[in-house]
């Protein structure tokens, strides 16, 4: 199918019902904000009038994507890049003298993600929609999104992201969806048959944005819940007016999708949290229930036309709420139930981490949901007389796969014991999810265990971000990259004819021109666009060893001062990060590192041979920015802890050289680019293993080498915090002793000097350099979204039906 054509008149006059709507008489009545408003509610009129997709030929499960979180960025440009109609619709407005560019700045980001996991799930609806994966996208509305960060003389301030304020003009909402949704309450019987009476009963509101595939003509739905006015269930109350009882019991619907919890990869077992979970998948299993009804199916055949994925265990509620709907309301046996659920759901797992893996007090999950809390004790029991009949008296091995143990519930491990597949998101995590999370499950279903490495859109994340370099792209290859990744390869020719070299390094040239010009603006600091451009970008945590790169430039710093004449690569250091608001040593870190940038951006003895900018609050938009102009991509997490990773593949695909552990994805970069276009340095997971069996003691590290003493003396007596000798000390307790340096920051440290030093070898071949570059662009097409979700379908969605 193709992409129906831009039609001016159409966009006019639905763009004239949106001005007349402002109450304006004419367009140049119009602020600039309201020119984005109103472009982007003419486009959304268009699209919603655009014919349906025919359904596909070849009959293909409709998969639902359940995520708690989808960080998709402005939407705006986007959604025109993709229906194709960028140009058409600059033109239209240049007869108004307005530009689009200018316009589409207007947009504030939709932040309702945290980081990487919620970034996923909006790159796999774009791929969905591109491939032609018929699929819903099912997530939450939250009012607030992430908070908003700046720096108050260094430290981390949060504001709230109040994202729709002003109406956001790609929702449309349709009241026929709404759901009603129960919480609380008791479980009754009535002639043996089990019903759940809900103490109270929510609204669901269905706010759909539109997922538009490039151009395909293909538009399907992110479904976002918003929860509206709870009653209480009790009617007697209800009639005698005295329905306002529920907000005084603490049911206060509309605060359920008020705001987006901020932490990433930890959990912290708020009961709103999981009123909010439960929300979200109880509204997404009415709707599919619903869809699959409407379309004349019987219920039993519900596997064979829907897949439910799991981003996370987030949403694994949805598992006992859909076999709860089957058994109360369906009135189908546990047998039946089953039948169908467990060939339902699949499940991706995204950490490994113990503090990310999601465990619910039972008691709290039997006050909210009791008769969920029945289902999930039926699946445990069925599940331990399974694990009795393969492994007697083992109480070892059950306590690792119980679902319910020590009074906790175990989610990953109800995903893994209901559901039909499990994969990890990167080849050595899925490796990992297999041996060290879940060896005992692996061993009793080994076929449901896979791995999909993940992947990003080339469509927001080159074609949008930096179009000249997509540009050269389109003028150097035959193929469509936009849509065939692989086809990057081709530019691998080119790697070695100066003329293209040039042309490769000027655009970065450019993008870092306009970056460092847009930072002056943002932050004040000047930067010197011929430096290198060192880009650390991810939120802020432990694992990610942000505090790493911090001790190099300290390093460095103090190499400049001490040895002026030295022969060294001017480099700016660039950090963009955002800290949960309660990780209190994460935002000491974020703390330090702005302090020792005060300290390096005013010395006169460095001068532009060392900058550091931490630009403030990191999003999709401030991604765009900064991709396109890095030089060297900074990915140095422990090995073992990042599960995938995908900032380290857009900028790989933007023709930065990668700095990185052997970790997550990194893995099959350094694979697919070959050693000598990466640099690989630090522990290895075996080696990190080997290391804390044999007690390791980061003082000893620090002993034995002097330079790394000199960098923790600096941030130890005041040297960047005006004599304030306690400025640093969370960061400092935790790489000391008593905190043990859970991270093996200061094991890696000197193997990161090193493979920095690599790094200013290379760069002063600058012939050598743009090869490496345009080698890591051409070679790593397999890291398309696209890709990602044809291996979904091949292993988990269309397999084994
Ligand atoms: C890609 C992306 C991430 C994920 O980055 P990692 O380096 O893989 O952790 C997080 N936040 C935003 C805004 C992104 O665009």
């Amino acid at each position: 199918m193709t992409q129906p054509a831009f039609d001016r008149d159409h966009f006019t006059h639905a763009l004239t019902r949106q001005w007349r709507r402002f109450g304006l008489a004419d367009a140049t009545a119009m602020t600039r904000h309201q020119w984005w408003q109103a472009i982007s509610g003419a486009l959304a009129d268009l699209l919603a009038a655009q014919p349906a997709a025919a359904p596909a030929d070849a009959p293909q499960r409709h998969v639902n994507y359940l995520s708690m979180e989808f960080l998709i960025g402005r939407l705006t440009g986007n959604n025109l890049l993709n229906l194709g109609w960028y140009q058409a619709v600059d033109a239209a407005l240049a007869s108004w003298d307005i530009r689009l560019s200018e316009v589409l700045e207007e947009e504030v980001d939709p932040a309702l993600g945290n980081g990487g996991l919620g970034r996923l799930a909006a790159c796999f609806l774009d791929s969905m929609a591109t491939v032609g994966q018929p699929a819903t996208g099912y997530g939450l509305n939250y009012q607030y999104g992430l908070f908003r960060q700046r720096f108050v003389e260094g430290a981390q301030h949060e504001a709230p992201d109040d994202w729709q304020r002003d109406r956001y003009p790609w929702f449309s909402h349709n009241a026929a969806l709404n759901v009603q949704v129960g919480l609380g309450g008791k479980v009754i019987g009535e002639q043996g048959q089990l019903r759940w009476q809900p103490a109270y009963i929510l609204q669901g509101e269905a706010w759909d944005l539109p997922v538009v595939g490039y151009q395909n003509g293909v538009t399907q739905p992110l479904r976002l819940w918003q929860a509206k006015h709870a009653h209480p269930f009790d009617l007697t109350k209800f009639n005698n007016g005295d329905f306002l009882k529920a907000e005084q019991q603490g049911i206060d619907a509309e605060k359920l999708t008020k705001v987006l919890y901020p932490n990433d990869n930890h959990q912290a077992g708020k009961k709103l949290r999981l009123m909010q979970q439960y929300f979200q998948c109880a509204c997404a299993v009415a709707d599919i229930l619903r869809r699959h009804r409407q379309a004349g199916r019987a219920i039993a055949d519900l596997p064979d036309y829907e897949v439910i994925q799991l981003n996370d265990t987030h949403p694994t509620i949805a598992i006992p709420e859909l076999l709860r709907v089957l058994l109360d309301e369906h009135q189908l046996s546990w047998d039946e139930a089953w039948q169908i659920a467990s060939r339902s759901f699949a499940y991706t797992n995204h950490t490994l981490m113990p503090e990310a893996l999601e465990r619910w007090d039972v008691r709290l999950l039997r006050s909210l949901l009791p008769r969920h809390m029945m289902i999930i004790n039926t699946i445990n029991a069925r599940l331990k007389k399974e694990v009795s009949a393969q492994w007697p008296g083992d109480e070892a091995k059950w306590a690792k796969l119980a679902v319910v143990h020590n009074n906790q519930v175990h989610m990953a491990n109800l995903c893994v014991a209901s559901g039909f597949a499990v994969n990890g998101v990167a080849a050595l995590h899925s490796q990992l999810v297999k041996t060290d999370l879940f060896p005992e499950y692996h061993q009793l279903w080994p076929q449901k265990f896979h791995n999909v490495t993940n992947g990003v859109t080339p469509r927001r994340w080159i074609q949008q971000c930096n179009p000249q370099l997509a540009a050269l792209f389109d003028s150097t290859l035959q193929k469509p990259w936009q849509t065939d990744l692989d086809a990057l390869i081709d530019l691998e020719r080119h790697a070695d004819d100066a003329a293209f070299r040039a042309k490769f390094r000027t655009i970065k040239q450019q993008n870092k021109a306009e970056l460092a010009h847009w930072i002056a603006a943002r932050t004040g600091i000047h930067i010197d666009p011929a430096a290198l451009f060192d880009v650390q970008i991810k939120r802020l945590h432990e694992y990610k060893r942000q505090h790493l790169t911090l001790l190099h430039i300290i390093a460095l710093w103090q190499t400049l001062v001490s040895d002026p004449q030295a022969n060294r690569v001017p480099r700016v250091v660039l950090f963009a990060a955002k800290a949960a608001p309660g990780y209190y040593l994460a935002k000491n870190i974020i703390y330090a590192i702005n302090k020792v940038a005060e300290t390096i951006n005013q010395d006169p003895r460095v001068g532009d041979r060392l900058k550091v900018v931490f630009v403030p609050d990191y999003n999709v938009s401030v991604a765009e920015r900064l991709i396109p102009a890095a030089d060297l991509s900074e990915q140095i997490s422990t090995a073992g802890k990042e599960a995938s990773g995908t900032g380290n593949m857009k900028l790989a695909l933007n023709g930065a050289l990668t700095i990185g552990t052997l970790d997550g994805a990194n893995v099959e970069i350094a694979e697919q680019v070959g050693s000598e276009n990466i640099f690989i340095f630090g522990h290895t997971v075996e080696q990190v293993t080997a290391l804390k069996a044999k007690g390791y003691a980061p003082q000893t590290w620090r002993k034995k080498n002097a330079q790394l003493d000199r960098v923790m003396q600096a941030l130890e007596d005041g040297t960047f915090s005006q004599g304030d000798k306690h400025a640093f000390d969370a960061l400092l307790h935790s790489l000391g002793p008593e905190g043990g340096d859970p991270y093996l920051v200061l094991a890696d440290f000197a193997a990161f000097v090193e493979a920095q030093a690599r790094v200013e070898a290379l760069w002063q071949d600058e012939e050598a350099w743009t090869r490496a570059a345009i080698l890591n662009s051409a070679r790593c097409g397999m890291f398309s979204a696209d890709r990602a979700i044809r291996d979904y379908q091949q292993r988990i969605w269309q397999a084994a039906r």
